[in-house]
């Protein structure tokens, strides 16, 4: 059922900054609506009429006020005090100009598990404020004392019927109790007041401090939002959907960047449940081209690296200086254009990755796609009889770039560059099998939503991958048909592979490309003949999967002295070897999977980081003795 989307709503709590600048960001980025969170209304400077008029000037209405704790079925004197404390937020409430009060049920020792009790006393509240034209929300907390499901929520709000009392629904109290809200047919789309949305990472832990610290948006999480969000929909409500986060990290990232989160989450789960549609998601067909950003002088290095790894030199733009290599299905592009989006790239992260094209079978769509999740496209401005790509920024600012075939079967390349004859040698590297981003800490939430959206990327498992130097974390992303894999990683020490790459390169970006072969023993003796560098695997290593996967004598000597690693499961068999890094940041993968092997060898991963840190330990004692 399409319908028109849902107003969009989020609480206060779940950014950072005063509550001026949350509001700002808020409305900046095009909500709707905010729920005031009380803590929020202490800190401000100004009045609650201060604040009114800051909300009307920047065209937000304010969607709820909250929260009021610690309510229902209290004995006396706590019961009289109540009704006065909530008078006074009814005070408060008027001159917000916030209508709705969020209570939520009790959590308190003291609360009698009278469910009449209950009942007797929010009526009580209804009916007060409903002579100041004010109405009443009523949620049940998944760790309430003695309500704690929103079907034993709805009953007492159903006893007391009042017109000022309705219901609140919370994805995250009923989802994460296992529960759902399928039969919230039963309530009257009237009574279903708010409905605050959430997600969270599946974590064993007690629900309290799952709540309060690991909550994050729609799609960034385990928990089944969009079923939450279908359900709701289908119940009749109409109100807003309002993001109610409590995330350690979102509070300390900007604003602006958590709001523009926020609402690309919203508009995706609404989709996701089927109420609205967005534009498709583009078919996939591998990676186009990755683009690094360099001088001169880094450019050549990067090329006799890449000619190392087996690339021929295939082209020369017709007006710029970009080089292109290739073999199989790989292009790499070396720009070292001034005055370019490659030159601010390089002037800031210094040779890297500034650019990487995924092959779409429709461009303008995935754009439009794009667009409706709040990320603009990019322009790179094109000479004459150039052909323009259309592109977005990824969150780290590195450009993805949608290439197309052309109906006249012509490729991007034929237009802009004059193009060098092929060599007859076969291709050792047939295509990029996937490309793994060093991610800053805190935003790797962020990133998985950008790919979720905007391409459908969906998240594998997270890995914690031990580095000598620290804890790695690493989530794999993949299109549904596999033909576009990243890897993203993140850590909170600086001295990881992972950390090393943001300190060396001031930020985030692509920290290794991933390239299969159908042959990997072959490859590999051709590469070492032509100069490439790989990284030394150590003896122990080959005897450990001696034992654990028991391989042949012959096999193990042909890993061995090519320093190959090994991984197998159940599908298949993955072999792979990396090249050593490039000026301490970039890396290549060599790779090939048997079968249906279909992980990244993540077993292996904490053995490729020992080797590269007792590399650099070498490398460093070298440039000492010299
Ligand atoms: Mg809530």
């Amino acid at each position: 059922m399409t319908i028109a989307s849902l107003p969009k709503s989020i609480a206060t709590v779940s950014i950072s900054g005063t509550l001026a600048e949350k509001m700002e960001a808020a409305a900046a980025i095009g909500f709707d609506g905010v729920e005031i969170f009380e803590n929020d209304l202490l800190t401000f400077e100004g009045t609650p009429k201060d604040i009114r008029h800051l909300a009307e000037n920047l065209g937000l209405v304010i969607t709820c006020f909250q929260p009021f704790r610690e309510f229902e079925a209290m004995p006396e004197p706590q019961r009289a005090r109540n009704m006065d404390r909530a008078e006074r937020k009814f005070d408060v409430m008027q001159q917000l100009g916030a209508e709705l009060l969020l209570v939520c049920s009790n959590v308190s020792p003291a609360a009698i598990n009278d469910d009449a009790r209950a009942t007797a006393d929010l009526l009580e509240m209804a009916e007060r404020a409903h002579k100041r034209g004010l109405r009443v929300g009523f949620e049940a907390l998944a760790w309430g004392r003695n309500i704690n499901t929103w079907r034993h929520a709805w009953e007492i709000v159903q006893d007391a019927d009042h017109p000022a009392l309705g219901l609140i629904v919370d994805s995250f109290h009923t989802l994460a109790l296992g529960d759902d809200i399928a039969r919230l047919g039963v309530v009257p789309p009237d009574k279903i007041f708010f409905a605050q949305i959430a997600d969270a990472p599946k974590l064993s832990m007690d629900l309290l401090s799952w709540s309060r610290h690991f909550r994050n948006f729609p799609g960034q999480g385990g928990l089944p939002v969009a079923d939450f969000v279908r359900d709701l929909i289908g119940a009749g409500y109409r109100g807003p959907l309002s993001l109610e986060i409590f995330n350690d990290e979102f509070r300390s990232a900007p604003a602006r960047l958590m709001a523009r989160d926020g609402l690309r989450s919203l508009l995706l789960v609404e989709a996701d449940a089927g109420a609205t549609t967005l534009p498709a998601i583009p078919g996939f067909d591998g990676i186009e081209f990755v683009e690094f950003a360099v001088d001169q002088h880094t450019g050549r290095r990067l090329s006799e690296t890449l000619r190392c790894l087996g690339f021929h030199y295939a082209g020369r733009h017709k007006s710029k200086s970009v080089d292109l290599f290739r073999q199989g299905r790989i292009n790499m592009i070396l720009n070292s254009e001034q005055d370019s989006a490659a030159a601010e790239h390089f002037q800031f992260h210094g040779p890297s990755v500034c650019a990487m094209a995924f092959r779409v079978d429709n461009a303008a769509q995935a754009i439009k796609r794009a667009e409706a999740l709040l990320c603009s496209p990019w322009q790179e401005p094109v000479g004459p009889g150039e052909r323009q790509i259309p592109a977005v920024r990824a969150p780290d600012g590195t450009l993805l770039y949608l290439v197309e075939d052309s109906p006249d079967g012509s490729t991007i390349y034929d237009a802009d560059f004059n193009l060098f004859a092929e060599p007859v040698m076969d291709s050792l590297l047939t295509s990029i099998d996937y490309i793994a981003q060093a991610l800053p800490t805190g935003r790797m939430d962020s990133f998985v939503l950008f790919y979720r959206a905007l391409f459908g990327l969906m998240p594998d498992r997270l890995w914690q991958i031990p580095d000598t130097m620290g804890l790695i974390q690493s989530r794999t992303m993949a299109s549904a048909g596999r033909e576009i894999r990243l890897a993203l990683n993140i850590s909170e020490s600086r001295e990881t592979t992972t950390g090393r790459f943001l300190t060396a390169s001031s930020g985030a970006g692509v920290q290794h490309i991933a390239m299969a072969t159908t042959d990997i023993v072959r490859v590999m003796e051709q590469l070492t003949a032509r100069g490439a560098r790989f990284l030394p695997i150590p003896g122990n290593y080959y005897e450990d999967i001696e034992a654990r996967w028991g391989l042949d004598a012959e096999r193990l000597d042909e890993l061995r002295s090519h320093n190959i690693l090994y991984d197998r499961d159940d599908a298949g068999e993955f072999l792979h070897a990396y090249t050593d890094p490039f000026d301490d940041r970039f890396f290549f993968e060599i790779l090939q999977r048997i079968d249906d092997y279909d992980q990244y060898g993540e077993a292996n991963a904490s053995i490729r980081m020992a080797a590269q840190a007792k590399r650099r330990g070498s490398s460093t004692k070298f440039e000492l003795l010299v």
